[in-house]
């Protein structure tokens, strides 16, 4: 969970099955902001982090990275939530992609 001042709460621990979107919650990882349509830049910056490291962590792309209600729209059904509650998904994947590049520059490759 995120805070406004975008620290950051876990909820369900990784190691369980969350509970978001039904049928798929073996397979996905489920970061919550709080709030319901206003949201902070520490907020988005710290989600946006937090998806990076999850990315990382479970090799995968910002491409991956799904808002909440677009979930069913990539199944083809009618979403049953409307978060993220924010229009541009595409920016924020693209947030997550700047966090991903900037925490490879540091990880000390070379
Ligand atoms: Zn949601």
């Amino acid at each position: 969970m995120k805070e406004f001042d975008g620290a950051v709460w876990e909820g369900r621990p990784l190691k369980r099955v969350g509970a978001h979107v039904q049928g798929d919650n073996k397979d996905t990882v489920g970061v919550c902001l709080v709030g319901n349509e206003h949201f902070s830049c520490n907020q988005i910056d710290a989600g946006a982090e937090l998806a990076a490291q999850l990315c990382r962590r479970f090799g995968l792309k910002s491409d991956d990275v799904v808002g909440h209600r677009e979930y069913w729209l990539k199944r083809g059904e009618t979403p049953l939530k409307t978060c993220p509650n924010f229009n541009d998904m595409d920016l924020f994947r693209k947030v997550v992609a700047g966090f991903m590049v900037n925490s490879e520059a540091t990880d000390g490759n070379n």
